[in-house]
């Protein structure tokens, strides 16, 4: 039962981030054409990353696809840090596939908490719902959908597009 649980859980948060950015960017890192150490947004994402967590806790890798930027056991609170909150829907539906992830493993409880500190700002996500479980359910058909495709959907000029670290092989 464990293993079958984990291979349908067996993909990365990042998924469903860019499954709300962009289903093109989606299906790109799905089927391993990525471009990311290229990408200044996520040089400089990582730097923040380890800068705020200086002298905390690691980050917490689980089945190597999940990466939990910090988590609280004491509060059950996993904290996801980013650099900029302009894709803030995409941030909270990760962190709910966290919250789910945590969840289908029997570790209920947890909230989620998405921290800009640039911003000065913090969102709290969860805790998980009934109905929460189904959205991230159903969204994970649709990304099914998607990757499975022999193609990737077209390119779409958006916001991001600009820090994207696939900007020249869409728009060169
Ligand atoms: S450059 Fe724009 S269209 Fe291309 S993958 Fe990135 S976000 Fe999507």
């Amino acid at each position: 039962m464990l293993p079958d649980l984990l291979k349908h859980l067996r993909r990365s948060g990042l998924i469903y981030l860019y499954y709300v950015v962009c289903k093109r960017k989606l299906w790109l890192f799905y089927n391993g054409i990525q471009f990311a150490k290229y990408s200044d947004h996520v040089i400089q994402g990582k730097a923040l990353t380890l800068t705020s967590l200086a002298n905390k806790r690691k980050e917490i890798r689980l089945n190597e696809q999940i990466v939990l930027d910090r988590i609280d056991l004491k509060t059950k609170t996993i904290i996801e840090i980013k650099k900029s909150n302009i894709s803030l829907e995409a941030h909270k539906l990760q962190v709910l596939y966290y919250l789910y992830y945590l969840d289908q493993l029997g570790l209920t409880g947890f909230t989620g908490v998405i921290s800009y500190p640039r911003q000065f700002k913090r969102v709290k996500v969860g805790p998980i719902t009934d109905d929460d479980k189904i959205k991230i359910e159903q969204i994970q058909e649709e990304i099914d959908e998607i990757v499975r495709q022999p193609m990737p959907p077209r390119a779409v000029r958006i916001k991001v597009c600009k820090g994207c670290s696939h900007f020249e092989f869409c728009w060169a």
